[in-house]
C-alpha cells in the first residue's frame, strides 16, 4: 500500500489507515474503539507531529457549520475547516480575524495545535484567538473547555495530544482593510539600530532576507487602515528603496497578487502572503523556524550573519516576524514577546539537516524555541529547558489520556523524552 505524504513530501506517514468520519457519533465510536489514533489536519507540517503508529482521523468531511455570536464577537466552526473557508465566510458577514499565517490553506485545528503565527508587535499567535474548544477524549466522551477554565492554557497548543478537536470558537472583530507596501535593500545596520521602530511601522511587518549580504532584501509592511484616517504611504526611511513586491527572486512570488501592492483591500486578502485561490505555492521546500525572546533578537541576528554564507547556500529565504507573548503553555511565544526567525530551505534534506542542526545549536542557548510544525532536532530534555510548563503539559496529557492513545513518535521524542 502506498503511504500518504505531507504537503512538502518530506515526511511519509506511518499510519496504516486514515478514517474520514462525517458525523460526531461515528467519530466518537472510532476513538473509543481504536487503540492508537490521532487527528490529521491539512498536512502542512514538515515533520511527523500529526502521525500515528496505527490510525489517523481526517475530519475534512465535516461541514464547517459556522455559528457567529455577535455580542461575544466569536465564531464557532468545525475543526478541520481551513482558513480559506473561514475567511471567506467572515469577510462576507462583516467580520475579521486578528491575524493570519502566510497561507490560508491550513486547517484551524492544525494551526492552533502548533502555535502557528503571523506577524505584528500587538498580534499573538493564531492560538491566542481561541476562546473555546470541543474535543473527543480517549474514552470517546466529548469535552468542552473555554478560556478561563483551569486546563485551558495547557490544552490549546496541544500538539494533538488531548484528543480529536471537533469544534473551535475563535475571537473575531469587525472587518478591516490593509494596505501592503514593500521596500528593498535595507542596510542590516539600520535594521539592527532601528529594529523596534521598523517592526512597529505597520500592523504586520515581515523582513525577508538572506544572511550574507550587507542589506536585508525586503521589508513588507501591512498597514491597517482605520475609518478615521487613511495611513500615509510609509516613506522609504532607513535607506531602503520602494519595491514592487516583497519576494526575493521570482519563484515564491507565485500566489502573491503583485498588482495589489499599495492598494487597500480586505484583511482576508492582505494578511496572508499567499492568496487562497493560488494554491499553497511551490512545495519543493523545507521549513524551520525559531522563536527567540525579543530582547535577544539582535544577538541572534549577529550569530546567524556570522554563518551567513553557509546558511545562504541552501536557503530560499528567511522571514523575520514579531509575535506578542502569551500564556499558552506550549506556545513558542509563552511568557514573552518574540521574534520569529523562519527559514525556507531548498529541498536538500541532508545539507539542510546539517545547517539546521548548526542553527539550533546557535539559537537554543539564546532561548530560541523551535516551531512545533517545522524541522526540529531538539529532544524533550532540551525543550524542557525552553518551555517552563512542559512538565505540567505532560501531567495534563496523562490525566486526559492515561493509556497514551494519542501518543506518537514525535511526542515521545520531543515532549515526553521516551524516544528510542
Ligand atoms: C507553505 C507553508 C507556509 C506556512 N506558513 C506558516 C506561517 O506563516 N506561520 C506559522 O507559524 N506556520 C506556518 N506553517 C506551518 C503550519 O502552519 C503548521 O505546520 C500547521 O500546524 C499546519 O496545519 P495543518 O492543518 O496542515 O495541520 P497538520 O500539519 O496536519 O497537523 C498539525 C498538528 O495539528 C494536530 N491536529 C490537526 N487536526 C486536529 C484535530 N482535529 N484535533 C486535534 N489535533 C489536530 C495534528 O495531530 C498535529 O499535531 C507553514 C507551512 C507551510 C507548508
Amino acid at each position: 500500500m502506498s503511504r500518504e505524504q505531507n504537503w512538502a513530501n518530506n515526511y511519509t506517514f506511518k499510519a496504516a489507515h486514515i478514517h474520514r468520519p462525517d458525523s460526531l457519533d461515528e467519530l466518537r465510536g472510532l476513538v473509543a474503539r481504536l487503540s492508537k489514533v490521532r487527528a490529521i489536519g491539512a498536512r502542512h507540517s514538515f515533520n511527523g507531529i500529526a502521525d500515528s503508529p496505527d490510525d489517523l482521523i481526517d475530519l475534512s468531511a465535516f461541514d464547517p457549520h459556522f455559528v457567529t455570536d455577535a455580542p461575544q464577537q466569536t465564531v464557532t466552526v468545525s475543526a478541520a475547516t481551513t482558513y480559506t473557508e473561514l475567511v471567506a465566510y467572515l469577510q462576507t458577514s462583516g467580520w475579521a480575524l486578528h491575524n493570519m499565517a502566510s497561507l490560508p490553506h491550513i486547517s484551524i485545528a492544525g494551526a492552533i495545535s502548533t502555535g502557528t503565527h503571523g506577524s505584528g508587535d500587538t498580534n499573538g499567535t493564531l492560538s491566542t484567538a481561541v476562546a473555546g474548544l470541543e474535543f473527543v477524549a480517549s474514552t470517546g466522551d466529548l469535552v468542552q473547555i473555554r478560556r478561563g477554565n483551569a486546563d485551558f492554557d495547557g490544552i490549546v497548543v496541544g500538539l494533538g495530544a488531548f484528543g480529536i478537536i471537533t469544534r473551535i470558537t475563535l475571537d473575531i472583530q469587525p472587518r478591516f482593510e490593509i494596505r501592503q507596501d514593500a521596500f528593498a535593500d535595507l542596510p542590516w545596520a539600520a535594521l539592527l539600530d532601528s529594529f523596534d521602530e521598523i517592526m512597529s511601522a505597520a500592523y504586520s511587518v515581515s523582513v525577508l532576507t538572506r544572511w550574507s549580504g550587507k542589506t536585508v532584501d525586503r521589508v513588507w509592511l501591512k498597514t491597517r487602515l482605520t475609518n478615521e484616517r487613511t495611513a500615509d504611504i510609509p516613506e522609504a526611511r532607513w535607506g531602503a528603496v520602494p519595491a514592487l513586491h516583497p519576494y526575493i527572486g521570482d519563484k515564491h512570488a507565485e500566489g502573491c497578487q503583485l498588482t495589489e501592492f499599495g492598494v487597500p483591500g480586505p484583511w482576508s486578502q492582505r494578511l496572508p502572503h499567499v492568496q487562497s485561490a493560488a494554491g499553497a505555492g511551490a512545495n519543493d521546500q523545507i521549513q524551520s523556524e525559531y522563536m527567540v525572546p525579543r530582547h535577544v533578537a539582535r544577538v541572534a541576528f549577529g550569530k546567524l550573519r556570522a554563518i551567513g554564507a553557509a546558511i545562504d547556500s541552501h536557503l530560499i529565504a528567511t522571514e523575520i516576524r514579531t509575535v506578542m507573548g502569551d500564556s499558552l503553555w506550549l506556545s513558542p511565544c509563552y511568557g514573552h514577546d518574540t521574534v520569529a526567525i523562519h527559514f525556507t530551505w531548498k529541498s536538500e534534506p541532508e545539507p539542510v539537516h546539517a545547517i539546521t542542526s548548526k542553527i539550533e545549536d546557535t539559537l537554543l542557548p539564546l532561548g530560541g524555541r523551535p516551531h512545533w510544525g517545522k524541522l526540529i532536532h531538539a529532544d524533550a530534555r532540551q525543550l524542557a529547558r525552553l518551555y517552563p510548563r512542559l512538565h505540567h503539559f505532560r501531567d495534563l496529557v496523562r490525566t486526559y489520556d492515561p493509556a497514551g492513545k494519542f501518543r506518537n513518535e514525535f511526542l515521545d521524542k520531543h515532549v515526553f523524552g521516551e524516544a528510542e
